[in-house]
């Protein structure tokens, strides 16, 4: 580790990349760099082998079969393609209604709505001052016949959990499709297509300590879910996604699940204890410090803090120069606007302005945390100090 390098505690925007999928990808950006559709020839097949290992191992972190996961450029392309392919291959001539939450990242959302234009009745449902979605608003919006519903498993911003089994048996009862945007889930929280009567999940590999710009879409053979696909091309990923697959990326994905699903809980157990033990350091300094969304249906590394005092988060965050937090989800932190899912929990926007998203990780060490809970209690007082001079 170099001197003085930043303490990162961004996980939520992206993860490093582990060693072990650096290494699992080397040879395949060095040695074979074949393209695994050339199957004519030997080094094409040993691609393609390798890409079909992968996929088997994206397959078992969500208990799926590689012959469901399609290989796509990370879970916004995913998400494109599960909500759009649905609604189109169904049309707009039966059910109309396409349902999520307020709380979506912007690429469902955006999603959803785009299909307005294309006949379909979008219907974003509003979440408790919890960020939890309540059964029975899903209940009563089911009553209209519905083609999908897409419900996030971790959201990015509060790192909140929904009751994905619970959603599945309203979903399936109403005779939708029930896809989950599964990006922050993988080595946070088990999730198993089955369970939770999942028809398409959404994965990108940057999250999950992958390389950026591959992710991968479940999309469920028994009973079988039908898309319309998003690209014209060469019909790869069984017609459904054209394009030759990048197989170093798939190897580091593939990688990565496999060591998701035999690290995730273990990993997901140690960083809850230098969430807490930031937290708990933090609180003891700063009194009335509050804790945004759900205080136990979160997942581990998680933490969106509203400070006391009027501070301003981005003035936090110039005050804590080797601290790398965010403001709100990497997508919209470039804009002025306060966080979209605060608003949808009821936090005024005052609030808001004063909010940090933390995010703790696989290699956040306890020195780690110390030294943050340090750094931001000393901004903090500098903050409120500033602003009472200047009143
Ligand atoms: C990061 C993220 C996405 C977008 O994934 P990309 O692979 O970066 O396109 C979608 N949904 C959620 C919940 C995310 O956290």
């Amino acid at each position: 580790m170099r001197p003085n390098r930043p303490i990162y505690l961004d996980h939520h925007a992206t993860t490093p990349l582990d060693p072990r999928v650096a290494a699992a990808m080397r040879p395949w950006w060095e040695e074979n760099f074949a393209n695994p559709h050339s199957v004519e020839h030997a080094m094409g097949r040993e691609a393609e082998a390798a890409v079909e290992g992968a996929r088997e191992h994206v397959a078992a972190l969500i208990g799926a079969e590689g012959r469901e996961i399609i290989f796509t450029s990370g879970a916004t392309e995913a998400n494109n393609l599960a909500i759009k392919g649905a609604a189109r291959f169904a049309g707009a001539e039966g059910k109309r209604r396409v349902i999520t939450l307020a709380t979506e990242h912007k690429c469902v959302l955006e999603s959803v709505k785009s299909l307005a234009s294309e006949g379909f009745e979008p219907v974003i449902l509003p979440v408790q001052s919890d960020g939890l979605l309540d059964l029975a608003v899903l209940e009563a919006a089911l009553r209209v016949p519905t083609v999908l519903v897409s419900v996030m498993a971790v959201n990015n911003e509060i790192g909140v959990t929904q009751d994905l089994a619970a959603i599945g048996v309203l979903v399936r009862a109403a005779g939708a499709a029930f896809h989950i945007d599964a990006a922050q889930a993988p080595g946070r929280v088990a999730l198993d297509v089955h369970a939770v009567q999942a028809d398409l999940v959404s994965l990108t590999a940057h999250k999950m300590y992958g390389p950026k710009g591959v992710g991968a879409l479940y999309v469920r053979r028994r009973p079988r879910m039908r898309l319309a696909p998003l690209f014209s091309g060469g019909g790869q990923e069984r017609g459904l996604r054209s394009g030759t697959l990048p197989a170093p990326l798939l190897v580091g994905m593939g990688e990565a699940a496999r060591i998701a699903a035999s690290e995730g809980l273990l990993d997901a157990g140690r960083i809850a204890g230098q969430r807490d033990r930031f937290f708990n350091a933090l609180s003891a300094e700063i009194e009335g410090l509050q804790l945004n969304g759900h205080a136990t249906a979160r997942v581990a590394g998680n933490l969106n803090l509203s400070f006391p005092g009027r501070v301003d988060a981005q003035a936090l965050m110039r005050a804590a120069p080797g601290l790398c937090v965010s403001t709100g989800s990497a997508c919209s932190s470039a804009e002025i606007e306060p966080s979209y899912v605060l608003a949808a929990l009821g936090i005024p926007q005052g609030q808001a302005r004063a909010t940090l998203r933390m995010g703790f990780g696989r290699f956040t060490s306890p020195a780690e945390a110390d030294q943050a809970a340090l750094l931001l209690v000393a901004a903090w007082r500098q903050v409120v100090a500033q602003s009472q001079a200047a009143d």
